[in-house]
């Protein structure tokens, strides 16, 4: 009785009168068993107990000789590693003989839940035997810590190793498609799915799948998931509506809203994030406005940084500096670097100089590091002619030594993911892609494209340090597309920075002289180029 009781407040809401009870039980003279244990150390784990509840308890564990019951060491692992003292969970594990695949990956998820994967690896490929749950414990660790080309490989030895995955690590592997642009695997796993889980029906998959083809670039099919649910739920329209807003297509995102409306579904606050987003994509100040103020009348939901980060992003792109400004001394939190570095863009865009320092200076204080700030705002003071000010700011920029995250942009040809980074010569097919980049700067010059040198020389954009510009990554990856894919074959790529002006402007001609489609995903969205026009019309 004593079991049943403390078995079932376990499981509970309120699993701390587990612990209770177990303490009565003491008292009362009832000694526990093997099967007490369990339930009482999984109670301490759900409260993060650890110290002094779990440790009297594994006393009591010691004392009654059930140390070497498997179940009881297992709970003792997990109830440490639950409560962040992975140190004590390693001792339990390591004083043992009892390893077993449950063992192993009570104490490899709490690894992973502190993000240490490299520890959690090691034990994993110590195991003799794993199952799809240690499987899936180390897929997602990889896909939850940006990790996704280690998350895909490893999924990759578990198909070899014929160990059947289950629908979270589907969820993770997909995921890691999304990251990583890489749609021909992200396919072959819809297929997978369809074929081995049979479980379609099962609405995070598909909103993975809704979510990794619109990252991969292919609206289409996200939309074909979407269509055929059968039960939508609120994560599948908001992946649908986010989406749509990052290609672009700000109508259609905004019509699936409404719809959503329709269908009696209440929107939360991903959504608003994916509705003012297609807002901003789209250029839509008045629709924006009348959203955001829709949100906390009409439904009751408190914007949040996001909220504000696209309202003041979409009023500065459009000129309306001031509003923005006073938008943002109406937060009730404090605005982030990504906040204010969205106001230094618009002031560098409609040449507000006063402003800019103004707005810098805030950036800075948060983000001291931020070398794409200090260059935004040389870029301000070369657009004023005022070339002391570029000057001091390229000297703080190398005296402090900051570094840029470097441009990279990866490519997915026959499902293999290139990846280049900017003069880079590294890759099997360097000459021939070399080749091709004369031959495109060939026919590019033949068309009457004259490059922006003045970015180059004064106009210091987030790629600064990239240097020559028609070797920027994602021309490499543009040129290796070319070379490696049929005439007409859509090319896909994913760069990891904005996209910079130069090669907006050389990308959206060499889909005019090559005839191809060019769909780029930049750190921001996604851009359709096709006959020489881009679908963000220049805003971006
Ligand atoms: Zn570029
Ligand atoms: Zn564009």
């Amino acid at each position: 009785m004593w079991n049943t009781i403390i078995r079932g407040y376990s499981l509970s809401s309120t699993p701390l009168r587990a612990v209770e009870f177990y303490r009565m039980m003491i008292l009362s003279g009832t000694e526990p068993n093997s099967y007490t244990f369990p339930f009482v150390l999984k109670s301490c784990a759900r409260i993060g107990a650890a110290s002094p509840e779990g440790k009297q308890l594994h006393g009591h564990v010691l004392k009654l000789g059930l140390g070497c019951d498997a179940f009881v060491h297992t709970s003792l692992i997990n109830m440490y590693a639950k409560s962040g003292e992975l140190e004590n969970a390693r001792l339990v594990f390591d004083k043992s003989c009892l390893r077993d695949a449950v063992s192993y990956t009570a104490l490899i998820t709490g690894y992973v839940s502190r993000g240490c994967m490299d520890d959690a690896r090691r034990l994993f490929d110590e195991m003799l035997a794993r199952d799809a749950v240690s499987w899936n414990a180390m897929i997602s660790g990889y896909a939850q810590s940006g990790r996704f080309e280690e998350a895909l490989g490893l999924f990759e030895e578990m198909r070899r190793a014929n160990v059947v995955p289950n629908e979270s690590t589907m969820v993770s592997v997909l995921s890691a498609c999304a990251h990583l642009g890489a749609l021909d695997l992200g396919k072959w796993i819809h297929v997978y799915i369809d074929k081995k889980l049979q479980s379609l029906s099962n609405a995070p998959l598909q909103t993975s799948l809704i979510d990794m083809y619109a990252k991969c670039g292919n609206i289409e099919a996200a939309k074909q998931v979407f269509d055929g649910m059968e039960d939508k739920s609120l994560a599948s329209w908001n992946a649908m509506i986010t989406g749509l807003a990052m290609h672009g297509e700000a109508n259609a995102a905004l019509e699936l809203f409404s719809k959503m409306g329709d269908e009696g579904i209440k929107p939360d606050d991903i959504t608003f994030v994916g509705v003012l987003s297609a807002c901003n994509h789209g250029g839509l100040v008045d629709l924006g406005r009348k959203y955001f103020s829709s949100m906390t009348k009409d439904y009751n939901i408190s914007p949040q940084l996001q909220h504000y980060g696209c309202m003041i992003d979409l009023l500065g792109r459009a000129g309306l500096l001031d509003e923005a400004e006073a938008l943002m001394k109406t937060m009730e939190m404090k605005p982030d670097g990504a906040v204010w570095g969205s106001l230094l863009g618009a002031c560098r865009t409609h040449k507000r100089v006063e402003m800019g320092e103004y707005v810098a200076k805030h950036v800075f204080e948060l983000e001291p590091e931020n070398a794409g700030a200090y260059v935004l705002l040389s870029n301000i003071y070369a657009g004023a002619g005022m070339w002391d000010d570029v000057a001091r700011i390229r000297t703080t920029l190398n005296d402090m030594g900051i570094k840029k995250v470097p441009g990279s942009t990866s490519i997915e040809v026959d499902s293999v993911v290139h990846e280049f980074l900017v003069g880079d010569k590294v890759h099997p097919l360097s000459e021939e892609i070399y080749e091709m980049l004369k031959e495109m700067d060939r026919l590019l010059d033949m068309a009457g494209f004259v490059p922006d040198t003045s970015e180059v020389l004064y106009d210091m954009d987030e790629e600064w340090k990239e240097g020559v510009l028609s070797h920027h990554s994602e021309k490499l990856a543009i040129a290796f597309g070319l070379i490696s894919t049929k005439p007409g074959t859509t090319i896909r790529i994913v760069k990891n920075l904005r996209v910079c002006g130069n090669c907006h402007s050389a990308t959206k001609l060499i889909s005019k002289i090559f005839n191809r489609e060019i769909i780029a995903r930049d750190r921001n969205r996604f851009h359709h180029f096709r006959d020489g026009s881009c679908s963000c019309n220049d805003n971006w």
